[in-house]
């Protein structure tokens, strides 16, 4: 176990390290701004569920949250005056729910300022050209999502899509907070966050589930699961496992405690660039 009551993972360490830097006064704590677009708030509640560090801690020692509409104070114009001040700064962009411009952005407000209706559209614009670095939290800010799901009446892209961009993708429904806190970890360090062809942190994402699941051995030797609740592979049940890289068999959730599969469901491909028209039906019967 490290310090951190984990195990000694790799991006355990991470956060350990910027941790320890910022305490040094090696590495600088960091404006944060986390905005909602289209979707459903998932993530940051999911972030809620952090542990090592928790989020009271994450807020303390790591970054300074300017603006999240879900967790801060100040509301209306003075919110929307607090984001436009730290434009000005050193700060890192979060962004989870997917993106339009359809309707003029109307799909999704960020703010009333002055009388004029502020679209979210137009506000990641602004922050987009400033921010140290942008993180796309979710399958929907990643690649769409459910957001874009089919016949995707709002016309949501992803973020990197709407901006034009590479930004950092950490798919998942919701993201995983310890791939957020692990990304966010390495930012603060000044390090190259290393990115696959998908825009994903490879060292949460080299992997599909498939490589990693514990019944493996039955998918190899070619025994499936029958129904929910059998002990062997899921595959025939709907498993969306070998297409889905993320580091759930690894890392966990729920406070490492555990994933889809071992509690007998299978995965539903939430990190893939599929989900979730690819990756549908979820179960089947
Ligand atoms: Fe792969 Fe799913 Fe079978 Fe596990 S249960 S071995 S992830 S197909």
């Amino acid at each position: 176990m490290d310090e951190l009551g984990g195990n000694s993972l790799h991006e355990r360490r991470l956060i350990k390290r910027a941790i320890d830097e910022i305490y040094k006064g090696d590495a600088k704590k960091i404006n944060f701004i986390w905005i909602e677009a289209n979707g459903c708030t998932g993530n940051i509640i999911s972030f809620l569920n952090a542990d090592q560090p928790d989020v009271p801690y994450f807020l303390k020692e790591m970054v300074n949250l300017r603006f999240s509409p879900s967790l801060m104070q100040v509301e209306g114009e003075v919110a929307f005056e607090e984001f436009l001040e730290v434009l000005d700064t050193n700060f890192i962009l979060g962004v989870e729910g997917a993106l339009t411009n359809k309707e003029e952005g109307f799909y999704n407000i960020f703010a009333t300022y002055k009388g004029r209706r502020v679209p979210t559209a137009e506000a990641i614009n602004l922050a987009a050209k400033k921010a140290k670095a942008i993180i796309a939290i979710g399958t929907c800010a990643s690649f769409g999502g459910i957001s874009a799901a089919r016949p995707n009446p709002t016309g949501c892209t992803s973020l990197g899509e709407f901006l034009g961009r590479e930004v950092i993708n950490i798919p998942g429904c919701p993201a995983n907070p310890l791939w957020v806190m692990g990304t966010i970890a390495s930012i603060i360090l000044n390090k190259k966050v290393e990115i696959d062809e998908k825009g994903r942190p490879i060292m949460f994402f080299k992997e599909t589930n498939h490589t990693n699941c514990p019944r493996r051995s039955y998918f190899d030797n070619k025994l499936f699961a029958q129904k929910l609740g059998d002990k062997e592979c899921m595959i025939k049940v709907g498993c969306r496992g070998p297409i889905t890289k993320a580091y759930c068999p690894l890392g966990l959730w729920n406070s490492r405690i555990n994933w889809p599969v071992e509690a007998n469901t299978p995965c539903i491909g939430c990190a893939s660039e599929f989900f979730p028209d690819g990756t549908e039906p979820f179960v089947k019967y």
